[in-house]
């Protein structure tokens, strides 16, 4: 699957290095020198995994991990923290300050490839391929087919992956400019009335096969998918 990845990494070489593999493996990259640059960056862009360096100069990659799991925008993002340290202590020390996970360096490009695979299919699951469902809907991201009990339901492209983000994120609430970031994206224009017209798109739709009632607004909160009573 295709991802949008931060690389945060002070030595231009390795950086390069990273980034032409991962382009080659068909991810869309961004790169930074330093903690305090990707923090910036992050203002404008949200990537669906940050690879970063444990030893930078300014803020460390531990540091800026625990920055980036206290700030909503950023707390979801999966980090795949890069270290030539490889005590245990060290990788503990990462994997509690909310890394996902921890690669000592000197790596492989096909063990780095791999590794992001997984994180992504585990906490990025709207980008995969894969045919999801609830109950009797289900969304096919590869046939951009939804259907439910067997009928299809007609969506337009927004509406399905606002659906698509829902499924892959059931019984848990997001916020509008959660919903925002992570189903518009950067190219989103409008604001959080525009996530409202949607949602409200989607329901239409849902509702001549009864699953209208899967989304449910959570008042002060969001959206929440639910198929619990
Ligand atoms: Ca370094």
């Amino acid at each position: 699957m295709a991802a949008q990845v931060l690389i945060v990494e002070d030595e231009p070489p390795i950086q390069e290095l990273i980034s032409v593999n991962l382009r080659q493996a068909g991810h869309v990259v961004q790169c930074a020198l330093a903690a305090e640059e990707a923090h910036s960056l992050l203002g404008r862009w949200l990537p669906d995994l940050i690879l970063l360096d444990w030893m930078l100069p300014g803020m460390s990659g531990v540091e800026f991990t625990r920055l980036l799991r206290s700030e909503p925008r950023t707390r979801d993002i999966p980090v795949i923290l890069l270290s030539a340290r490889d005590a245990e202590r060290d990788k503990i020390a990462g994997l509690e300050a909310g890394a996902d996970d921890y690669i000592t360096k000197p790596f492989s490009a096909r063990e780095l490839i791999a590794r992001i695979s997984v994180i992504l299919r585990r906490r990025v699951p709207q980008l995969s391929a894969e045919v999801v469902g609830v109950g009797s809907l289900v969304v096919d991201p590869a046939a951009k087919t939804v259907t439910v009990a067997g009928v299809p339901v007609m969506l337009g492209s927004t509406e399905f992956r606002l659906l698509h983000f829902l499924v892959t994120h059931a019984e848990r609430v997001y916020s509008r400019s959660q919903l925002i970031d992570h189903v518009w994206g950067a190219d989103f224009v409008g604001d959080n009335r525009t996530v409202d017209v949607h949602i409200s798109r989607l329901r239409s739709a849902l509702t001549p096969g009864g699953m209208d009632g899967i989304i449910r607004t959570v008042r002060g909160s969001g959206y929440s998918l639910s198929v619990r009573p």
